[in-house]
C-alpha cells in the first residue's frame, strides 16, 4: 500500500533517475550540467499548476461556475433561477439531470456531469448557453459584452480573442475545449457579483458598529417584496440594536456625489468609491457636502426614524459603477449583476447581502 506522500516521493525519485540517466534525451534545451534536474522539477510543477480542469461544483457554493451550471440546466428546460447560488433548487435540478443522463445522481457537478451539460454554441445561436458564454467572458475575463443571449459579432470576436489568449484554435465556436477553458481556468477580473464582497473583506468595513437585526429575515433582505409585491427591495436594511442616532461609517474611501431627500423625511448620501463602485447610504442624515472626500471607517451620517411609521435603519444600496444615469430608474428592464426583479434601479445594481461578511469598523 502506497500512501499519497510516499507516492509523490517515489514519483520524484523515479523522475530524478530518468532525467539523470537519460543523457539529455529528456532535456532538449541547453541546460548547464550542474543543475538540470532541479530546473526540470520546477518546470513540471509549473505545468501542473497551469493545468485546466473542470471545477467540482456542489451545494452551498456561490460562483460563476455555479451560474454556468444553472445556465445550462435552464437551456435544457429545467426550471431554475440563475443567481450563482447553489441552493436546493439547483441541487434537485442537477440530480434530475444526472438521473436522466445515466450519471450518478449525487448532485455534484464534476467532469462527467460537465461533459453532458455543456452545449456547443456559435454565431447565430441564442439562449441561456449563449448567456453563459457572455456572462463568464465578461465577469471572469473582463470582456466588454452584454449578456443578451444573442451570439452576434461582438460575442464571436470576444470568443476568438479568448481562444487566441489560451492558445486554442480561434474559430469563434464554443465547443468542449473552449468551455473547459472558460469554466476551468482562473479568471482575470474580480468584477463578478459573486465574489464582489469576498474580494473586499480585507479592504472594506461594515458600515455600522455593534449588533443589528438579521437582514435575511423580516423583509430586510435584498429582493424582498415591496408595495404588495409590485416591486422588489433594492437594498439591504441594517437595523441597529442601538436604535436611532446610530452612526454610519464609510465602507471604503470615496467622494460624495449626491445628498438628497430619500424617503419620508430621511436622506440619501451617494458616494463614488475610489474603486469605481457606488454606495448609496440611505434613510440617514449627513452633514457631508458634495465633492467631500470620505475615508474608510469615517462617520458619514446617522440613522434616523422616518416619519412614515417611525422605523429606522440604514438602507444600503451598492452599484458596480459601470452604468450611467440616476440610481433610481423605474424604466430599467435589465440588470448586469443580479437576476431580474422590479428593483426600479440602475442596471449595475449589485446584491448587497454580502456586506455582512465585512469586518466591523
Ligand atoms: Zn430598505
Amino acid at each position: 500500500m502506497i500512501k499519497k506522500g510516499n507516492f509523490i516521493i517515489y514519483f520524484v525519485l523515479v523522475f530524478l533517475l530518468i532525467t539523470s540517466c537519460s543523457n539529455s534525451s529528456f532535456l532538449t534545451s541547453d541546460v548547464s550540467s550542474n543543475s538540470p534536474v532541479i530546473e526540470d522539477v520546477v518546470a513540471v510543477e509549473n505545468a501542473v499548476s497551469d493545468a485546466v480542469s473542470w471545477p467540482l461544483v456542489a451545494y452551498g457554493q456561490s460562483s460563476l461556475s455555479v451560474k454556468a451550471v444553472q445556465y445550462f440546466l435552464k437551456q435544457k428546460g429545467y426550471s431554475i433561477s440563475i443567481d450563482g447560488d447553489f441552493g436546493s433548487g439547483t441541487l434537485t435540478a442537477v440530480k434530475n439531470f444526472q438521473k436522466a443522463n445515466g450519471l450518478t445522481a449525487d448532485g455534484k457537478v464534476g467532469s462527467a456531469t460537465w461533459s453532458k451539460l455543456i452545449i456547443t454554441v456559435k454565431r447565430g445561436n441564442s439562449g441561456y448557453a449563449v448567456r453563459a458564454v457572455q456572462d463568464l467572458l465578461k465577469n471572469k475575463f473582463g470582456y466588454s459584452l452584454s449578456t443578451d443571449g444573442d451570439f452576434g459579432s461582438g460575442t464571436q470576436n470576444a470568443v476568438k480573442s479568448f481562444q487566441t489568449k489560451k492558445k486554442l484554435s480561434s474559430d469563434g465556436i464554443v465547443g468542449a475545449t473552449t468551455w473547459l477553458y472558460i469554466i476551468g481556468s482562473s479568471g482575470t477580473t474580480s468584477g463578478s457579483t459573486t465574489d464582489f464582497w469576498g474580494s473586499r473583506i480585507s479592504s472594506w468595513t461594515f458600515p455600522v458598529k455593534g449588533g443589528y437585526l438579521d437582514p435575511k429575515t423580516g423583509a430586510r433582505y435584498f429582493g424582498a417584496p415591496r408595495n404588495g409585491g409590485t416591486r422588489a427591495h433594492a437594498g439591504i436594511d441594517i437595523v441597529p440594536n442601538s436604535g436611532p442616532g446610530t452612526l454610519v461609517y464609510a465602507m471604503t474611501n470615496g467622494t460624495v456625489t449626491g445628498y438628497y431627500h430619500f424617503y419620508a423625511g430621511t436622506y440619501a448620501l451617494e458616494v463614488e468609491n475610489d474603486d469605481g463602485t457606488v454606495a448609496r447610504y440611505t434613510e440617514i442624515t449627513s452633514t457631508k457636502q458634495i465633492n467631500a472626500r470620505i475615508k474608510k471607517g469615517e462617520a458619514i451620517g446617522k440613522i434616523i426614524r422616518n416619519n412614515s411609521g417611525g422605523s429606522y435603519m440604514l438602507h444600503l444600496e451598492v452599484y458596480m459603477g459601470d452604468s450611467t444615469g440616476a440610481l433610481t430608474n423605474s424604466a430599467n428592464t435589465s440588470y448586469k449583476y443580479v437576476s431580474w426583479k422590479k428593483y426600479n434601479r440602475r442596471s449595475d445594481l449589485v446584491d448587497p447581502m454580502g456586506v455582512t461578511r465585512l469586518p466591523l469598523p
